[in-house]
């Protein structure tokens, strides 16, 4: 049996001309990352250093916690302590404390920056350093900044995992080899993988961030990591910095996606294609087939991406080479070129590519070209569907299961169905 999808190396697509826009744009902070990264690692807490409006925002776009133990808070640091920064530093290691004592489960605590400039003055990095000290070895405090000057929504994921890299344990030169795959993944997804790595024979297979503090993992010369997500710029190099090296690899979004993503951690550890065929072939075959009603109900509509997520390049990959869609403009908050470059040797030929935002001239060009299908953060969506044009929240593509296999066809349907919705929307009008 041989092994089944080569990874592009071949494509001439890889140097598609990019549009380059830093004009006003429209995507949510770093603090956003916070909904999901409390919930991979179990024991850990995020206390924003902010304003009333991070405080808000974590609260809204964390609404569906509200019966939980929240793992998150804001110290709300406002214009009574521009007084003094020996103030701020003081109400801070007070709210910790306050916060430690109440909360003796937290072993990790994130000190998560903002932009307000009363936030902007204080040195979290040498916050974090004091309590730490206060604290060890009960709780180690780390800082990440999720100001939305310096990161758009998905880059608050990376700064956090960049800030733990080097807390990873040291493995030695003499350490077995090892893969890490990289990026919150939800557990059911992560086991999954677990399940196929293990099934073909990797001998040691861990998880970044893990579910728990107390079980980081070790990273040295010997450690090969993959990324799961194409946001994680800084985590990688984070990474590089202690020995490990990337493994290059499209992402697993989709049967393609995932088999290539697959097959580079089979090949970089000399798993033979045997292995690799009798461990995917099963769920390969299971998600291809359940891609096909989408293909029929998604091919040659045609779809716009906004930047918002990081996510877009592979998933234009997906539904163009997948599913059969047009690809319109394809928008990305930034451009690795490095950790795409399979991604994006996979676009088809004369893809338009955008990179960055300057909103207003990018919904002109949107409107004019009239898309089946937009996708675009909250804010561009009411307006866009209020125009009779369907969208889909890039959010959702966050927050929802949509890695490997098994979750092929959700995220199929996370594009279907707004395109349905839309269809009986036209129909109800015209009937009525
Ligand atoms: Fe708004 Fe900045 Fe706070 Fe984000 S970090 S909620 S952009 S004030």
């Amino acid at each position: 049996m041989s092994a089944v999808i080569p990874i592009a190396r071949d494509s001439g697509c890889a140097d598609l001309p990019v549009l380059r826009e830093r004009g006003q744009r429209e995507v949510f902070c770093g603090l956003t990352g916070i909904i999901w990264l409390h919930r991979k690692i179990q024991d850990a807490f995020f206390l924003v250093v902010g304003s009333r409006t991070c405080a808000h925002l974590i609260q809204s776009a964390a609404g569906v916690m509200i019966f939980a133990e929240p793992r998150f808070a804001t110290a709300i640091i406002d214009e009574r302590d521009l007084a003094g920064i020996a103030d701020a530093n003081e109400e801070l290691d007070r709210v910790v404390r306050r916060l430690l004592e109440r909360r003796p489960d937290i072993r990790m605590l994130f000190l998560v920056g903002s932009c307000p400039s009363e936030v902007i003055k204080l040195d979290l990095s040498r916050a974090a350093e004091r309590l730490t000290r206060e604290f060890l070895p009960q709780v180690r405090v780390l800082n990440y900044s999720g100001s939305g000057i310096e990161t758009t929504f998905t880059q608050g994921e990376d700064a956090c995992l960049a800030a733990l890299a080097p807390q990873l344990p040291a493995a030695g030169a003499n350490d077995p080899a090892s893969l890490l795959v990289v990026g919150c993944l939800p557990d059911v997804v992560e086991d999954q993988f677990a399940r196929m790595f293990s099934a073909m024979g990797l001998p040691q297979v861990e998880f970044f961030p893990p579910r728990s503090s107390r079980s980081l993992p070790a990273i040295g010369p010997n450690t090969r990591f993959l990324l799961a997500q194409p946001f994680l710029t800084d985590t990688a190099r984070a990474l590089e910095l202690r020995g490990a090296r990337r493994i290059a690899a499209p992402f697993p979004f989709g049967v393609e996606g995932t088999t290539a993503w697959l097959q580079a951690a089979a090949e970089t550890f000399a798993i033979s294609a045997d292995a690799f065929e009798q461990a995917t072939l099963g769920a390969r075959e299971r998600a291809t087939r359940a891609l096909q009603r989408y293909r029929e109900r998604l091919q040659d509509k045609r779809i716009f991406f906004f930047p918002d997520s990081q996510l877009e390049i592979p998933l234009a990959r997906f539904l163009s080479r997948e599913l059969g869609m047009q690809l319109d403009e394809v928008g990305t908050p930034y451009l690795h070129r490095e950790h795409l470059r399979h991604e994006l040797a996979w676009l088809p030929p004369g893809t338009q590519l955008s990179e960055g935002q300057d909103v207003e001239k990018q919904l002109d060009r949107c409107r004019a070209l009239a898309p089946d299908l937009v996708v675009c953060g909250l804010g561009l969506a009411n307006p866009l569907e209020a125009e009779g044009i369907a969208t889909k929240w890039a959010i959702e593509l966050v927050f929802s299961p949509v890695h490997g296999y098994e979750q092929a066809a959700d995220l199929a349907e996370l594009f279907a169905r707004p395109l349905l919705r839309r269809e009986k929307l036209t129909r109800e009008v015209a009937c009525s």
